[in-house]
């Protein structure tokens, strides 16, 4: 559907050992497009000067673009205003700055924090943290044979003394994308504290942070066509007021004296030091991007080539496919009967195409699986089903090299 628009990737045009490059790792990092390098090389070349602190025109101009993509940024999940945009370097540190923050204030000694067994190490390790500091406990919604939350088991934990829910939007390994809006309604009548790990999500589908009902919500700009090192935390403006600071530094003070200092409101707060004022920029430009080629068609398409990608590899003898049929996303995670996985991401490297194997950062899910790891192919709007005919057919080539078949 979106194949003319490959050319505004100049990544894709080239070939890898002698054949033309099919991505298929856009979970891992999603490719740029010229607009987004574009807006980063302007900024360095036009008007690139640190924010918030000079009066000079440069000054200005970088300190009005980086608030002004602050803005986009609210406005692309809809948030009630752009206080409640705190530009981080990806999800790990949104999430960490919660548990830091929130958590250093709000857990206690014999509190839970759930989370759900299909998150990434990203949405676990932190509040393993935060539990080991405060004496919380830590509980898993479990994730079901077909690889979707057991519903009646999360109304279950709801009961016990949970503080906080943290779940991922769309599963990096199983493709699923939970019903979060459903999820935070349910966890809110519990009085319980939301935060949502949209990582995989945030470029692909309309996101509303008022309609999904979350206190907190954590994104990473190179998943969405943006740069690296930038990432978003949103977060309802009243908790963030509540919240202490994160880091201490420049520009997050309101005053230091010798020995105390106070605090800017949020955003601000949790900003300390010069920020990665190109990245927000080419973060802006990647949603300006993304919207115009218009999300809902973006999902739709993910949809499309996650089922499409699923009911081809069925078909094959000797492969074991996760996630569920339906309800999934652009990420198709499989494995084949008595080849490991990284041979056949090898193997699939020398015919051009880029595949990931391995935990993807979702071990205690690798555990529950009765695995060590997969091989994932994860698809965006780029993406097409003639790359995936291509996969297919280099799955079943290595599958007889190895004699299975
Ligand atoms: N959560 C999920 C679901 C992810 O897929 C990832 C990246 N693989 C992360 C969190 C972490 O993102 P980042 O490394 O950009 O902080």
């Amino acid at each position: 559907m979106f194949e003319h628009l490959k050319k505004d990737f100049p990544i894709l045009s080239q070939e890898i050992h002698g054949r033309p490059l099919v991505y298929l790792d856009s979970a891992a990092t999603t490719q740029k497009p010229q607009a987004v390098i574009d807006s980063i090389i302007h900024f360095y070349q036009h008007d690139n000067s640190n924010v918030h602190r000079g009066v000079h025109e440069l000054s200005n101009r970088a300190t009005v673009a980086f608030e002004n993509a602050r803005q986009t940024v609210a406005t692309f999940i809809s948030a009630r205003h752009s206080s409640e945009i705190v530009f981080t370097r990806g999800t790990t540190e949104s999430i960490n700055l919660v548990a830091h923050t929130w958590g250093a204030k709000n857990i206690k000694t014999g509190d839970t924090i759930l989370l759900t067994e299909m998150e990434h190490h990203s949405n676990i390790v932190p509040w393993q943290l935060l539990a080991e500091r405060t004496g919380a406990n830590i509980q898993y919604v479990p994730v079901t044979p077909d690889g979707v939350l057991d519903l009646a088991a999360f109304k279950l934990a709801l009961r016990k003394n949970v503080k906080l829910f943290a779940v991922t939007h769309i599963s990096n390994t199983l493709g699923t994308i939970n019903s979060i809006k459903e999820l935070c309604a349910l966890a809110r009548r519990s009085g319980i504290t939301t935060l949502i790990d949209a990582a995989q999500s945030a470029g692909h589908l309309p996101l509303n942070v008022q309609e999904i009902g979350c206190d907190f919500l954590a994104f990473s700009g190179h998943k969405m066509c943006g740069p690296t090192g930038i990432g978003v935390l949103y977060g309802r403006r009243e908790l963030l007021e509540e919240m202490p600071p994160f880091h201490g530094g420049g520009d997050m003070i309101a005053e230091v004296d010798f020995f105390k200092s106070t605090w800017k409101q949020p955003p601000h707060r949790f900003e300390a030091g010069t920020p990665h004022i190109s990245g927000a920029i080419g973060l802006a430009a990647a949603m300006n991007y993304l919207d115009a080629v218009g999300r809902d068609k973006i999902a739709g398409h993910d949809a499309q080539l996650g089922i499409y990608a699923y009911e081809k590899l069925t078909l094959l003898k000797g492969i074991r496919l996760f996630g569920p049929p339906v309800g999934r996303s652009g990420v198709v995670s499989f494995m084949l009967d008595g080849i490991h996985s990284h041979d056949v991401v090898t193997m699939a490297n020398e015919q051009g195409i880029a595949l990931r194997g391995g935990n993807h950062c979702n071990q205690p899910l690798m555990k529950k699986l009765g695995v060590d790891s997969t091989i994932r192919a994860s698809f965006y709007f780029y993406s097409t089903t003639s790359e995936i005919d291509l996969l297919v057919e280099t799955v079943r080539d290595i599958q007889k090299l190895f004699g299975v078949s």
